[in-house]
């Protein structure tokens, strides 16, 4: 049965979005030379003009960092530290519902998500790593664990806020100071985040955001005078910056792309199964590196479970995404839907069957309906490639063996999924599965005690928990 909703749009009045931003550098807002907008994918309004930083600004921002480093955060005992990383914590709670907004307007995330997911868990990091800041020396890094200095960020588009997170968090919590750089097409919460470190009367230098494209991502990790580099992106981006990086002394952790196995055994519980399919692909519109991309199934159940799968889809509410009732939003940009679409295209043209339900898609926008792919062979490039979009690739299996051969079969290696009723058989699989993560009975569960991080092509260095903090210590 399905049931008509009456749309339920979330406010917008409660952020205020400028007419420009700068760069955030040594604590305050200054002006760059050019320009670029950054839009709203749900209707392609244009949201704000961003300052975008060149190769002086970035030398500029690892000044500023550089000094915070020398003369404030680095000698600063680790609890005095740690209360204005609570403070900033506090500040993002009591902002949550605007970051929010903010998230879904500049990414085109359903506000259910932003509110739901990324924004307790951007707070979570932030009173997370605050905790260790004063216990350092029983981390297990040895008596005296000592910063790197200054860390060069670079994130992606796909969990703005969260993404930063992940990376200042760990970072300041350490003692280190950090030039951050938000993606190009979603720099608002990150700018929102420097309001919040001036509001935290963080001192002046300790964090310095720079907006910008890829060649300020560029000028950034080359830069002489860093520390660390910290990456999350695409694969392809992450090896220039290795190359970049290799035989000077900065030191790199790399959080690159996935193509996931969620593999069903036959004595899985399949409507609690479908509902972590459904999680697993559609969730954040699929533009997520950890997704469950590729649905492996035992042949005993497949028919079973496609069929409840393709009904469940069928209730899957694509649109507004303030609306609160939204369930898959915008695709982040029109390039990312290009990309979506010649993979598709491609599976179709490899001789795969495609499925999407019926479903009607806004006019102005960038919009991909929530799509199946049965008959897929390994061979086919939506088995190979991260699609990074709201598409599942279903494949079979016969025997556990089988299932690890082919999960495994793969470049990536950052997460994977279990469905089945034994124990046993979880601990057994988990031990084979070359993935960073492995979730058992559901999927996408993050936590901040819990370190997240890939094999092989998916990237190198953990963040998250205790490891996390052996990414930014000498
Ligand atoms: P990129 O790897 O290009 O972008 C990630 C970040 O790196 C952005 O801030 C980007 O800036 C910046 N950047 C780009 N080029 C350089 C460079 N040479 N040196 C330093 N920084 C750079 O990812 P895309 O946004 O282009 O997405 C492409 C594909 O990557 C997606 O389709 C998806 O498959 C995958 N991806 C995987 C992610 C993951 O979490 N594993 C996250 C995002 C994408 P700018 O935004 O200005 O380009």
């Amino acid at each position: 049965m399905s049931f008509e909703y009456a749309p339920a749009p979330e406010s917008r009045d409660i952020v205020d979005i400028k007419p420009s931003y700068g760069l955030f550098v040594d604590g305050e807002f200054v002006e760059a030379k050019n320009t670029f907008k950054t839009i709203d994918p749900a209707t392609e309004e244009t949201l704000a003009e961003v300052a975008e930083a060149d190769a002086d600004d970035v030398d500029r921002a690892v000044a500023a960092a550089r000094r915070a480093y020398d003369t404030v955060w680095g000698p600063m005992p680790g609890a005095e530290r740690a209360k204005y990383l609570f403070r900033i914590a506090r500040l993002i709670q009591e902002r949550s519902r605007e970051l929010a907004v903010l998230e879904s307007i500049d990414n085109g995330k359903p506000i259910r998500e932003s509110r739901d997911v990324d924004l307790p868990l951007v707070a979570a990091h932030f009173f997370y790593y605050a905790g260790w800041a004063d216990k350092l020396p029983y981390a297990g890094f040895g008596p005296d664990p000592r910063p790197l200095g200054v860390a060069g960020q670079v994130i992606p588009w796909n969990f703005p806020l969260l993404m930063l997170a992940w990376k200042v968090a760990p970072a300041l919590a350490c003692g280190n100071t950090v030039v951050l750089k938000p993606a190009e097409t979603t720099p608002l919460t990150a700018l929102a985040f420097a309001e919040i470190c001036a509001q935290a009367e963080l001192p002046p230098g300790v964090v310095n955001i720079l907006t910008g494209a890829g060649e300020t991502g560029r000028a950034l990790v080359e830069h002489p005078g860093i520390d660390k580099v910290a990456f999350t992106g695409s694969t392809e981006v992450g090896r220039q910056i290795a190359r970049s990086v290799a035989g000077t002394d900065k030191r790199l952790t790399l959080e690159l792309g996935g193509k996931a196995a969620n593999i069903v055994f036959d004595d899985a519980p399949l409507d609690q199964a479908v509902e972590g399919i459904v999680n697993g692909i559609f969730f954040n519109q699929g533009h997520v590196c950890c997704a469950g991309s590729r649905l492996l199934v035992q042949e005993s159940v497949v028919d079973g479970l496609l069929d409840r799968l393709k009904a469940r889809m069928a209730t899957l509410r694509v649109g507004d995404p303030l609306d609160k009732n939204t369930d898959v939003g915008a695709i982040n940009s029109a390039a990312q839907l290009a990309k979506i679409r010649e993979l598709s295209d491609s599976g179709e043209a490899e001789g795969a069957t495609r499925w999407s339900p019926p479903c009607e898609l806004p006019e102005r926008g960038f919009w991909f309906a929530p799509t199946v792919f049965t008959g897929v062979a390994a061979s086919h490039r939506i088995a190979r490639e991260e699609i990074f979009g709201p598409v599942l690739s279903v494949l079979t299996f016969r025997t556990p063996a089988e299932a690890v051969e082919k999960a495994n079969n793969t470049p990536y290696g950052l997460s994977a999924g279990i469905w089945t009723d034994k124990g046993s058989r979880i601990l057994w699989m988990a031990e084979r599965l070359r993935a960073g993560v492995v979730w058992a009975n559901t999927f996408n569960k993050f936590d901040p005690a819990s370190p997240f991080g890939g094999y092989k092509e998916s990237g190198f260095g953990r963040e998250g928990g205790r490891h996390g903090l052996e990414a930014y210590l000498r």
